[in-house]
This record gives C-alpha cells, sequence and structure tokens, in this order.
C-alpha cells in the first residue's frame, strides 16, 4: 500500500497570512499582477493578514498600490508592518491603526547613540557613496540600513556577506547596551530595532487574540522560516509554517489553495 501524499487542509483555513518582501513579492519591488489576482481571490472570501519588516509606506508601495481587489474585500485584508509592532485595519475607507506599540522620544535616543557608540567600539566606516538616510525612525523600529535605505538591491547583495558588513560585529556591541529590545538583522544590510518581544510570532498571537480565530485555523507563508530568519519566530506560536524560495512558490501554493477550496 502506498502512503497517501499528507494534504494540508486549505478548506478548513480562515486566516492566510503572508510575508511580505520576497514572499508576496521581490525584494523592494512592487507585487506583480498575478500575484495581485491570487490575492484577490483569496481576500474574496477568507481573511488574508500580511506581516513584513518594512513600515506602512513600503506596504502602500510594494502591496497595496498593486492590489486591484474590490475594496469591500480589503475589510478582510490586515496589515502588520514593521515586524507586527503596528496593526492596521481597513474601516470607513481608510486604513486605521488598530494598534502601534512606538518606541517613546528617549527610547529612540537610547538607540541611535548606542549604534554610534557600536560603531565606534568596532572601528566600522560608513560608505562613502550612500543612498538615503542610513538610521530611520519608523515610530515603531528603528532601522539601520548600511548603505542607506534607497540603494540599488545589486549593491546591496554585493556587500551582504562581504568583508565591508560587519553587522553581526555591531550587534554583539548593541545587544548587551540595549537588553530591552529585539534585535535583528533582516535583509541584506539592515539592523532593525523593536521593543522586546515584538516579532512576527508577537504578530501571529494578536491576530488570534483580536480575531478569535484558532492558530489551527491560520497558515503562515514566508521566506524566511529558517532557523535566525524573520520569519521563523511564528513557528512558537505552533502556526502550520510553509516555507517557499520565492515568489514564484508563493503563487503556486496559493493557485493549489483557490483550487482545492471548491
Ligand atoms: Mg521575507
Amino acid at each position: 500500500m502506498t502512503t497517501p501524499i499528507q494534504q494540508e487542509n486549505p478548506f478548513t483555513k480562515e486566516l492566510f497570512i503572508f510575508d511580505l518582501d520576497g514572499t508576496l513579492a521581490r525584494s523592494k519591488t512592487a507585487m506583480d499582477s498575478e500575484m495581485d489576482t491570487l490575492l484577490s481571490q483569496l481576500l474574496e472570501k477568507h481573511h488574508v493578514a500580511v506581516i513584513g519588516g518594512g513600515w506602512f509606506p513600503v506596504f502602500k508601495r510594494q502591496l497595496l498600490d498593486n492590489l486591484t481587489c474590490p475594496e469591500s474585500y480589503l475589510e478582510r485584508l490586515h496589515l502588520m508592518p514593521t515586524s507586527s509592532s503596528r496593526y492596521l485595519r481597513y474601516k470607513n475607507g481608510e486604513w486605521e491603526t488598530m494598534y502601534a506599540l512606538e518606541l517613546t522620544v528617549e527610547e529612540r535616543k537610547l538607540i541611535a547613540d548606542t549604534f554610534e557608540q557600536a560603531f565606534k567600539t568596532v572601528g566600522y566606516v560608513h560608505p562613502e557613496k550612500t543612498y538615503g538616510e542610513l538610521i530611520e525612525d519608523r515610530g515603531t523600529q528603528i532601522t539601520f540600513s548600511a548603505l542607506g535605505q534607497e540603494a540599488p538591491i545589486e549593491l546591496k547583495e554585493a556587500w551582504s556577506g562581504s568583508a565591508l558588513d560587519r553587522r553581526q560585529e555591531i550587534v554583539n556591541v548593541m545587544k548587551p547596551l540595549l537588553p530591552e529590545f529585539e534585535i535583528k538583522l533582516p535583509g541584506t544590510t539592515s539592523i532593525d530595532i523593536t521593543r522586546k518581544g515584538v516579532d512576527k510570532g508577537y504578530g501571529v498571537e494578536q491576530l488570534h487574540e483580536r480575531l478569535g480565530i484558532p492558530i489551527n485555523q491560520m497558515v503562515f507563508v514566508g521566506d524566511a522560516l529558517y532557523p535566525g530568519g524573520n520569519d521563523e519566530p511564528v513557528k512558537r506560536t505552533g502556526i502550520e509554517a510553509i516555507p517557499v524560495k520565492d515568489v514564484e512558490e508563493t503563487k503556486t501554493r496559493i493557485r493549489t489553495w483557490l483550487e482545492n477550496m471548491g
């Protein structure tokens, strides 16, 4: 007797959660029209949440500006930018903040000062040519981008992991100085700092509590579920977590679900 292929039960899922960068859209790029169609079909009857590292303006540029579903579907779309330190829903024609774990002025100053201190301690020198801001205050998250926020992706990829990439050393100095904060290395050139305990797992827990949807009725899709990846924290919630290597694999996944929904 052959062992049947393990089927997930897509019919029963109430909430589909996706990472944004590298999962719904290529890094720093707008979601394409194929993904728009698939997400729109999913949103017709299901709740969809997007938990990403970027802040809301990035969600707007990458996701919302390219999502063409009827406006009424947006009521089922849940946005969690900056690693779910903010949660927005579409109500009365606009995106309303459900919660925002803003950093205080003192916390922001402490983080900025600690960056400077860490750069000095490890002898880190900023590149001569940078693109846009190096340290960006996103309200609920402070993000350092070594080459600047607007650096071309090819340059970032070349820098990442090279001898110039000293993020790990910088973070090693910062961690003991900022025990109340979460310090992460997402993407190719960034360091993200949020309040401790705020990660994508927190987002899943918040969706569970606020929507009353059981964790086993949710599924999470992300390109960084590997150990140390910024999607990995969702695993502690026990959610069904599906790793994808790129946007195309996410599309295949959604297509399969849609086909099996009848
Ligand atoms: Mg990603």
